[in-house]
Parts: structure tokens; sequence; C-alpha cells
């Protein structure tokens, strides 16, 4: 353990973003957990009041149309879209993450065609992209293969009719090279399905200029919609007319209100949707997304990295060498927004820190995970971060 000298001070006060802190509503706990449920923005319960009392209280049915809700998921799409590098018309907001796999794979499959009988899915996933690739498999009848990221390459044949990937792994916090995945996938002429969860809103994503096919995410994440704020899902407009919904509800008829026994999709991101769109959730979320007008991502993702650099440097400072093994990648390229340092005894050490005021949170069996989110945490609350756990593991 070496006292280098830790100047989070200075790098505060040279930081960028660091008046945006002042948007959101925040004690002095140090909130390493925003990749779990990103912070409240303060004007959020404000317009929400305002939804609920107005909008529904005094309008009722008339929102549908006067306050805007019938549109509302393809409008967030379009706020969305800047933020993971997409032209507008190709997000719609709806469904949770794991419902927007189900659609974005199963579409993918009907896409490539009957020759293709493999579905590929990462190994390390998020559990339930694994429990839906699996019945998506099912369903058309494709075998399910799961592959680690690096294994995609040499896995990829004539037979692969699309490949679900994270672009972020939410353990490890290992940043896949999307750009390099994707050409590969197109190379052996199956779809790339991505799931932005741990990555949106912390970096550039580049959907439209990667090519990518199909993408998904959540929004409760880095992009602060709030508790169970619903998914997005991204189709590439090339592919828009051939996207065969599984749940081709209603909402995504080309005339919803025709309340015609056949069924005709719309065209564009609409034939997306399924259901009547959660309006509250999705309401609060377009409120949140105001925070980032006039954020660019790239600045995001150069305080990101300076952020677990720092942490890194810090727990390095304050910590027994041997005594927490960093489990997330050294290098910028493969680094997504947290850092994952494995412990044996991490479940009892994030209780003690959350006891303290360090929130991060434990992924089984043995990881402490912290989640840095550019928009409201600062250099002082990682130094903090850091000293306590410091303290904890000693
Ligand atoms: C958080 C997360 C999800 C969450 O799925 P929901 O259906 O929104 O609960 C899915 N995939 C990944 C990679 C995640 O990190």
């Amino acid at each position: 353990m070496s006292e280098l000298p830790l100047h989070a001070e200075k790098l505060d006060a040279e930081d960028e973003l660091a008046s945006l802190r002042d948007r959101f509503v925040l004690d002095d706990v140090v909130y390493l957990d925003g990749n779990s449920l990103g912070a409240l923005p303060a004007h959020v319960p404000g317009r929400l009041a305002d939804v609920v009392r107005r909008e529904w209280g005094e309008l009722r049915i008339r929102s549908w149309e006067e306050s805007g809700w019938w549109t509302a998921p393809e409008r967030v799409g379009d706020r969305i879209a800047p933020l993971v590098g997409a032209a507008p018309g190709q997000i719609v907001v709806g469904d949770s993450t794991s419902v927007n796999v189900f659609k974005a794979l199963v579409a993918a499959v009907r896409m490539a065609g009957d020759g293709r009988d493999e579905l590929l899915v990462d190994a390390t996933t998020f559990p339930t992209d694994g429990y839906i690739a699996a019945s998506a498999a099912r369903l058309t009848g494709r075998t399910l293969r799961p592959v680690t990221p690096a294994e995609v390459p040499g896995a990829l044949s004539g037979r692969t009719a699309a490949v679900l990937l994270n672009h972020v792994d939410y353990r490890t916090g290992r940043l896949h090279d999307l750009p390099a995945l994707t050409a590969a996938v197109h190379a052996s002429g199956a779809l790339a399905v991505w799931d932005l969860c741990h990555s949106a809103g912390a970096l550039p994503v580049g959907l439209d200029e990667h090519g990518v096919d199909l993408a998904v995410g959540c929004t409760y994440k880095y992009l602060n919609g709030g508790p169970g704020s619903p998914a997005y899902l991204y189709v590439r407009e090339e592919l828009q007319d051939r996207f065969d919904s599984p749940l081709p509800g209603w909402n995504s008829h080309a005339e919803p209100f025709g309340m015609s026994p056949e069924y005709a999709p719309a065209p564009g991101a609409v034939r997306g949707r399924v259901g009547t769109p959660d309006i509250l959730s999705l309401l609060a979320l377009e409120a949140a997304l105001d925070v980032w007008d006039g954020v660019s991502v790239t600045a995001v993702r150069a305080k990101s990295l300076a952020l677990t650099d720092f942490f890194l440097r810090c727990v390095g400072a304050y910590t027994e060498p041997g005594r927490v093994e960093c489990v997330t990648p050294e290098r910028h390229a493969e680094r997504g927004s947290q850092i994952a340092l494995r412990c044996p005894d991490a479940g009892e050490v994030m209780k003690r820190l959350i006891a303290r005021g360090v929130v991060g949170d434990f992924r089984h069996p043995d990881i402490l995970r912290f989640g840095f989110t550019p928009l409201y945490v600062g250099f002082r609350d990682v130094e903090r971060a850091a000293r306590v756990l410091g303290e904890e593991l000693a």
C-alpha cells in the first residue's frame, strides 16, 4: 500500500460535466450503482405530476392525441437515437429488454431465411438474453449454440442465422469489439443483434456507422429512466420492411384504429410496437432524457475512463496488494463504465460498504461491482469509495 498523491479536487475542478450533478437528486452517499438503477433527475417528479394531474386527470382520453401519448414510443426512440449513433426513425421504446430480445431474435432468424439453422448466443450474457434465445431457437426450430464473444468469429458459418451479443459484460465490465464482431457476423451472411444495456449512455455505440442489424437496451441504467422504464428496439432502416415481428400487436398495425381482423404491419420503427404503451414510465423516461441535451457522448466516455482509471489508482493506493483482483480489462478499448473486483468475501464486503454510504453491488459469487455514471459521479466520490473500500478490506 502506498499513499499516492490523489488529486480528486483538482480533477473535479477540471471536469466539464461536473455541473450536471446538480440536475440529479442525490444525497451524500457515493452512488456507484447507476448501472443498475440510474439516479433521479430533479425535474422528473414535477413533469410526472403534470402528466398524472393534467394530462390524465383533466384531459383524460384527449391526451392520446393532444398530449402526444400515442406517438411517444417513436418520439422517445428518436431522443435515444443520437446517444447510440442512430439516425431517427429506427428506434421504438416499449416493453422490457427481455421482450425486445425476443422480438429481435425471432425477427432476425426469419430474415436470415430457411437455410440457416443455428443461433449463436454470448455464453457470458446477462442470463435473460440466454433464456430468451433458447426459447426463440426452440420456437423457430434452430439450434442454440452458446459461445464466448472471442469464439464468435471461429463459430460463424453458412449455418449461422443470427448472433446475440452483449456490448459490455454486466459482470466483468468488459467492452466487446462491436465494429469487428458485427463485420465478422456480416461476412458469414448472418445478422448481428446487440444488447446495449451497459453501454448506451456510457460510451459511443455507433449503431448506424457499424451496420448493426438489430439492437435492444434498457433505459433505467445509464439513461436514468426510472425503475422498470421501458426498453428500446433498434431495427436498421434497410431491414424494417422485412422485420416480421413475432408479437404483432395492434399497436404495430398500419391502421391500428381500422380494427381489421387482418394484420398489416406499419412501416418503420412502429412495426416493433406491441400493445398499449406504458405511458407513465415512458413519459418519465422522456423527461429524464432532457439531461442529455447538449451533452456529448464522447465527453461522457472520456470522463468515464478517467473515473475508472482514477478508481483503480486509488484502490491500488488504499488496498493491500492481492486482496482484490480486478476482472475488468485494463485496456480502455476493452473497458466499459464499471470496475469489477473479485474477492472471496465480496457479499459481506459490499454490505459493509453500503452501510458506510458507498453503494455498489454484489454479483454472485465473488464480484464487487462499481458502476461509474459520468453525469453525476465525481472524482472525490471515487476517492472516498476507494478509501472506504480499503478500510473495509483491511
Ligand atoms: C439489465 C439487463 C437486462 C435487463 O432485462 P429486463 O428485461 O429489462 O429486465 C438485459 N440484458 C442485459 C445485458 C442487462 O444488463
